[in-house]
């Protein structure tokens, strides 16, 4: 993978592109897609964004949102641009096992591919180009870095500075991890020069919720969480009932794996979702306790050092019984918490 500031020279000349993320996208992969997306057009380029699977409708605010394609939706339509793209930008995943049903056949396009991203361990092999810093807040931080290094910081307008804002937000737990650098303050001190108003990001990104998301997590904090205090961690397991009695949407769960971890004490915080076709796995940790491998030595997974996921195909009582004896594995780290 040679270094992402070679493409500059090349950016000037318009290309069809195409932009992907990760699967079930969060606000830093949509974020980031859609920031570069406004700017690449400002440019000249033919610009597609393709999602591997639907996304949550508090993304739908995003300009630009309506014009994603939803590749299990629309699979002929997305393979047909991907077949023109002569540049494939892949952003805030480490792995094309990240994009689905997506990941053979962007692995196989002959496009020039571009990596831009976070995560550790990335498939550098896989990309042309590319930048990987797992140091970087957000991919979003990332995209607005590349804009500004390539210097054309003037095409910053609100709807970059909005796209982009979003994903560092979110991705920083509203400026509150350790990621978040003084850069990262510069930045949205100059996406608010460039015309952002933040409050209204906010608004939409965690104001938009329905009553039915509530209710699921008032039943899953009082009757699905366990807390293990020998081992400082919490794990919420999800049945597929729940889901469906609360009519649970795909984003609906973002922000809960948060509680169990805001209890005094909790060095691990865990939810496992019983999804149908997989159980999908949610980690995060505070004081030192290491999730991405965590998640890659048990659960099929990786992210980041404290925040991390997984996926299984066992049933759900199995994966609990995993996550449990993991958690044995692990008692020294997880028990050298100082209270
Ligand atoms: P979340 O728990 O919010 O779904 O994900 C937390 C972090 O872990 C994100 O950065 C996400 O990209 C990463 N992640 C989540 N699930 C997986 C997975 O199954 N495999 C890998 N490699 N990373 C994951
Ligand atoms: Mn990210």
């Amino acid at each position: 993978m040679k270094p992402v500031i070679e493409i500059f020279p090349l950016l000037l000349q318009p290309k069809n592109v195409v932009i992907t993320f990760h699967q079930k996208p969060d606000a830093d992969a949509m974020g980031s897609a859609l920031g570069l997306y406004h700017f690449l057009k400002q440019i000249g380029h033919t610009v597609t964004v393709i999602s591997p699977t639907n996304w949550s409708g508090f993304l739908s605010w995003m300009p630009g949102c309506k014009k994603v394609l939803d590749y299990e939706m629309q699979t002929a339509k997305a393979n047909e641009v991907l077949t023109k793209a002569e540049w494939l930008f892949c952003l805030d995943f480490n792995t094309m096992d990240r994009t689905r049903k997506m990941g053979e056949i962007l692995t196989n396009l002959s496009c020039t591919k571009i990596l831009i991203d976070h995560h550790q361990q990335p498939q550098v092999e896989v990309f042309d180009y590319g930048i990987s810093d797992v140091t970087k807040s957000s991919t979003a931080e990332m995209v607005y870095d590349l804009i500004i290094a390539s210097g054309n910081g003037d095409k910053i307008n609100v709807n970059v500075a909005e796209c982009l804002y979003a994903g560092v937000m979110t991705d920083t737990g509203s400026f509150r991890f350790t990621s978040t650098t003084a850069s990262v303050h510069r930045m949205v001190a100059d996406l608010k020069e460039r015309g952002l108003v933040h409050s209204q990001i906010h608004e939409n990104l965690f104001d938009n919720f329905l009553e039915s998301r509530f209710r699921f997590f008032g039943q899953v904090l009082l009757n699905r969480m366990e807390v293990f205090y020998e081992y400082n961690t919490a794990l919420i397991a999800i049945p597929q009932t729940d889901l469906i009695k609360f009519n649970v949407k795909t984003g609906d769960t973002e922000g809960l794996v948060n509680f169990p971890l805001s209890i005094h004490g909790i060095k691990l915080a865990a939810i496992i979702i019983d999804r149908g076709d997989e159980r999908k796995s949610s980690f995060r940790s505070k004081n030192g306790f290491d999730v991405n491998t965590f998640a890659r030595k048990y659960f099929n997974g990786g992210g980041h050092f404290n925040a991390a996921g997984g996926k299984n195909a066992e049933p759900l009582v199995e994966v609990v019984q995993k996550f449990k004896a993991a958690i044995k594995e692990n008692k020294e780290q997880l028990s050298s918490y100082q209270f």
